[in-house]
Order: structure tokens, then sequence, then C-alpha cells
């Protein structure tokens, strides 16, 4: 069994777009550094058991690890450090398309993490929007060609992904496994795994900004706080399905009303 943290991007209080994706959506999930380094802190005070970071030791993992989803920069500026700071390694998955723009890591800092031990895995080549509905051919590109580019950056093969927006489907599995990864997260809160064609797919705790850093720890230590978390997926999943579009324009609205502030300030 492993326990899979899935974090983005560690941005300054007012500065959300630098790193990762732009906008308020994306914004939810950015901590600031005294957030995220509390979080590490608190972590590390709760738990004995090592990260789970090797990409080598695919079949044989267990205990806990810390994911990072999109490519943003501070990857770089601010994460890896952190991490190495408590021996720490993480998993990084990169939407290649951004690779070099603004707010995303370059090829050399990806390298770079690379050497200094964390792994580098696939987030897809253009992050669509909801990855499930993409055809066949579109999802072996997708999965292949972000593989094909990542694997000349860090020079070596690249077995690892995570599904963008967490929109899993077994196709979107059977394409990754394809091309070549043998350890897929998705986005379902759940310490259960599975395996399609020879393809581990895991599940991963998503932590968001706001969360107290006991919060955070305890998805890793409570049995109790991670079932909250998956009962809550459970239900808005429903949510989803029942009201679909509905749904996806309240939560949008709610969000503009939310930032409007913020996004008028000058
Ligand atoms: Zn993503």
């Amino acid at each position: 069994m492993s326990i899979n943290l899935l974090y983005h991007d560690v941005t300054e209080s007012g500065a959300d777009d630098a790193s990762g994706f732009a906008g308020p959506e994306a914004a939810r999930y950015k901590l600031t550094p005294e957030e995220f380094s509390r979080h590490l802190d608190r972590i590390a005070n709760s738990v004995t058991a090592p990260a789970l970071a090797s990409a080598t030791d695919l079949s044989s993992g267990t205990g806990w690890s810390i994911t990072f989803d999109d490519g943003g920069v501070s990857a770089i500026t601010t994460i890896a450090a952190e991490l190495e700071l408590r021996n720490w390694r993480g998993w990084f998955f990169i939407a290649t398309d951004f690779i070099d723009q603004p707010g995303f890591c370059t090829q050399a800092q990806l390298r770079q993490l690379h050497q200094r031990g964390h792994v580098i895995g696939s987030h897809s080549c253009s992050h669509p929007e909801r990855i499930s509905s993409c055809s066949w051919s579109q999802l072996v590109d997708e999965w292949s060609r972000s593989c094909k580019l990542l694997a000349e950056i860090v020079e070596e093969p690249i077995k690892s992904g995570s599904v963008p927006g967490g929109f899993y489907s077994p196709d979107v599995a059977r394409a990754a496994s394809e091309a070549g990864i043998k350890l897929l997260f998705n986005s379902e809160p759940t310490t259960g795994e599975f395996e399609v064609q020879g393809c581990r797919i895991l599940g991963r705790y998503n932590v968001y900004r706001g969360m107290s850093a006991d919060d955070a720890s305890s998805l890793l230590s409570s049995p109790l706080r991670r079932w909250r978390q998956s009962a809550f997926w459970s239900a808005k999943k429903a949510a989803k399905t029942v009201a679909g579009p509905i749904y996806k324009a309240v939560r949008k609205h709610l969000l503009s009303q939310v930032y409007k502030p913020h996004s008028a300030a000058p």
C-alpha cells in the first residue's frame, strides 16, 4: 500500500501566476512557501516511513510519496530544496507543451531536478481539459510524445506519469502503458491500486491552499482523515455526473466571485 500526496505549485502570496497554470482555478492548489514548509515539518514529525521516490523500484513500492503536477517553475526554485532539506525526493509530472514557457520549468531545470534525485514523469503534452474524452490516437500521442521528449531531456526512459485533471479512464491507462509508463498516478483519493496492461495505477490525496499542516500530515497518519477525503470526492463525483454542466457553471461563477477583489487589483 502506498499513500500518495498530490501538490502543485508553491508561490508567494499575491503572486499566484508566477508558477504553473494561471488563473483562480489553478491557484486553489498553490501553497505559499511558508505553508508548504509547515506541511513538510509536520509530516516529518508524524511519519517515519521513507518517501517512495524511486522509479526504478516500482514493483515493491510501499510507504508514501509526495508528487507535484504540471511542471511549474516553483519545482526548482522552491520545492526541490525544501524536500532535499529533509532528505526527501519528489515525483514531478510535467505537461511537456509548457516546458520553457513563462512560469514553467525549462529543459535545463528538469535535467537538474532529475540529477538531484527527483523523479521526472509525464503529465501529457497539452494537459487536455478532459483527457478521458480524447480519442485513442490522441491519447497515444499525448503520452508517447511527452515521454519521448522527457526521456531526451533526462537521458533516461520515462516510466511514470500522472493523469491531467484526474480524468482517469481505462483507455487513458492503456495508452499510457503503450507509451512505456509503468506507474500511473490518478487523482482518486485511495490507497487501493490495480494494474492495467502491466501499468500500476495509484491514487493520490489532493492537498490544496489553506489546508492546515495538521490536516495534510493526517492524510498520511489517519485512515479516518483519508476516508473523509474519499467520501467527499465520491460525493463530488456523483454530483458532477448528475448535474454535469450546471455544476461546472455554478462552480465557475462562485470562483469568479471569490477571486473578484484579487483580480480587480492593479
Ligand atoms: Zn495538471
